[in-house]
């Protein structure tokens, strides 16, 4: 069988037409395998999903508990018969409940990676390589100049700060699934064990990582009502990167802005949104983690999805792997 007749792209997004289903559709379909709950990849409005228990419980927390039609979950490993397709879904590194799908069909192997990282990340499971025939991947920082220091040492740095600057506070923008509660574990594991403040629009969020076992320790509401602004004098202060441009964020002492991403390393970038303490925390591969993990699957394919192709196409092509452009609308790179 060819690879392109066991999943090619249509405008709703990648779909297997002997299984008669679509992964991460960007337009509500019939039948949807999600990789994970990221609002670019996970949409309501499905007649069923197939996900993992953890994306089901986000997508609902996110989209309210209607959000598909009908639903059932993907035990890590384990392989469902979909249509007469097989389907493994098997850790992705990159968030809570994220999962690559390993598609089957007549020997041909096809691995869809959603987003995915390689480093350590103490509020997820780790990336499993899987062999495969297509390794379909992203591309978000598909250029060799982007290359993500470890993100322990970017949380050394604002732990330093936060001690050179005890009268301030440090307002840290990170996106509401996946980095904020990833860079509040960060903070536990460098002993920053004080209360950490969060905006409510983390709130269920957190609590939920805290319901599979990632330990966040003790969180207030970032609220006036609980306090003075004196009160959060030398506080660390974490909201959506969205709550840092309204009213709410003025009501902290003389705040240090700071904004957890991947794009942090484009010192433009961080100029442009007034970020004086850039941390470059990446849920996405960076440059050498998209090579190396291609290598490791072996596919003698790649098709990328979205982000910056040219580069890893090119790089796949000068080392003997076949690899084209999907072109897929609809992915934003929430979360980084
Ligand atoms: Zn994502
Ligand atoms: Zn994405």
């Amino acid at each position: 069988m060819r690879p392109r007749d066991l999943l090619h792209p249509r405008p709703e997004g990648l779909y297997c037409p002997p299984g008669d289903f679509f992964i991460d559709p960007v337009q509500p379909v019939d039948r949807a395998l999600i990789t994970h709950g990221h609002s670019d990849h996970a949409r309501a409005g499905h007649r069923h999903v197939l996900a993992t228990r953890q994306t089901l419980d986000i997508m609902a927390l996110r989209c309210g508990e209607g959000f598909a039609g009908a639903t059932q979950a993907a035990a890590l490993g384990e392989t469902l018969s979909h249509g007469g397709v097989a389907v493994t879904f098997q850790p992705a590194g990159h968030v809570l409940g994220s999962a690559q799908i390993l598609v089957e069909h007549d020997g041909t192997r096809i691995v869809v990676s959603g987003d995915y990282k390689r480093s350590a990340d103490p509020t997820c499971a780790p990336f499993v390589p899987i062999p495969c025939d297509v390794f379909i991947t992203e591309a978000t920082f598909g250029l060799p100049v982007f290359r993500h220091p470890p993100a322990a040492e970017e949380i050394g740095r604002l732990v330093k700060s936060v001690h050179q600057f005890p009268e301030r506070s440090h307002l840290i923008g990170a996106y509401a699934l996946g980095k904020a509660q990833r860079v509040i574990r960060l903070l536990r594991e460098a002993g920053h064990d004080q209360t950490i403040y969060v905006h409510g629009a983390l709130d269920r969020l957190c609590d939920y990582f805290e319901s599979q076992g990632v330990r966040l320790g003790p969180l207030a509401p970032a609220t006036v009502e609980t306090g003075s602004k004196g009160d959060f004098a030398g506080a660390i202060v974490v909201g959506p990167p969205s709550a840092f441009v309204d009213r709410w964020a003025r009501r902290f002492p003389d705040p240090v802005a700071c904004f957890a991403s991947g794009w942090m390393r484009i010192r433009q970038r961080a100029k442009q949104r007034g970020v004086e303490l850039p941390l470059i925390v990446s849920d996405h591969s960076d440059w050498d983690e998209l090579v190396e993990t291609i290598e490791e699957t072996g596919a003698s394919e790649v098709w990328v999805t979205h982000g910056r192709e040219e580069a890893l196409v090119r790089w796949c092509e000068l080392n003997g792997i076949a690899a084209k452009a999907l072109h897929l609308v609809g992915y934003e790179d929430e979360g980084d």
